[in-house]
């Protein structure tokens, strides 16, 4: 995974305020840390923490590629954070 890949993805969600980070009504999102996230190292690219998602708010634009959060379908219930062996996401 390409270093500028990961500064992309802090930075596209440092640009979301209100929408990662804790939200209307108190409720915690998802954050994937880039530095952290290994896709490479989870199954053959596949992101382990999308598979667990009940709402499906975790993908991958490819497999192999940093995966995203939809903020508007996470609904912080942190199933995801203990299906990612790297400890790569975080409630917040
Ligand atoms: S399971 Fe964790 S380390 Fe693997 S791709 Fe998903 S967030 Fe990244
Ligand atoms: S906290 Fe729950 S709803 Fe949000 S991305 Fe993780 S598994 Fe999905």
């Amino acid at each position: 995974m390409l270093q500028d890949e990961r500064a992309a993805l802090g930075a596209f969600q440092a640009r979301l305020p209100g929408a990662l980070g804790e939200t209307e009504g108190g409720v915690p999102r998802a954050i994937i840390d880039p530095e952290t996230c290994r896709p490479e190292a989870c199954a053959a690219g596949t992101c382990l923490a999308s598979k667990v998602c009940p709402v499906k708010a975790i993908w991958q634009p490819e497999r192999g590629e940093l995966p995203l959060v939809d903020p508007l379908r996470c609904h912080g219930c942190g199933k995801c954070l203990a299906a990612c062996g790297l400890k790569a996401i975080e409630l917040a």
